[in-house]
């Protein structure tokens, strides 16, 4: 159903271009030795994933508002669920969230980024483009 989407290939790691092409180095975020490491270019479509150097310095504000959407959420969530909860407990248990989710969060910024500039072509294989 999602597929043809940009969310298909941000949810599954995929070509912004072609979404069969993997995107990461390593389909494991939490393999911490290759942790947000990409591909030079898709092995479907060709499509180099850096178009200059220094491009995924922009994912870093992606990364920045996921993790404020995921302070958020959890602060808001865990406040109505569990009131009785202090607020250094609260920041305690958020903190462990976001070093937990660091490296998916990581990932998915640069997933993200990739597909504000990149978009679905099809899923024929393109050379030279
Ligand atoms: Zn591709």
């Amino acid at each position: 159903m999602l597929k043809k989407t940009k969310l298909y290939s941000i949810l599954n790691f995929k070509c912004p271009r072609c979404h069969k092409g993997e995107f990461l180095e390593c389909r494991n975020v939490y393999n911490l030795k290759k942790a947000g490491n990409l591909r030079e270019k898709c092995d479907c479509c060709d499509l180099k994933y850096s178009r200059e150097p220094g491009f995924y310095f922009g994912a870093m504000f992606v990364s920045y508002a996921l993790g404020v959407a995921l302070f958020v959420t959890t602060w808001v969530a865990t406040t109505v669920l569990y009131p009785q909860y202090s607020a250094e407990l609260l920041l305690g248990i958020i903190i462990a969230l976001i070093i937990t989710l660091g490296p998916y969060l990581y990932a998915l910024s640069k997933i993200i980024w990739a597909n504000l500039f990149f978009h679905y072509e099809g899923t024929t294989p393109k050379k030279n483009r």
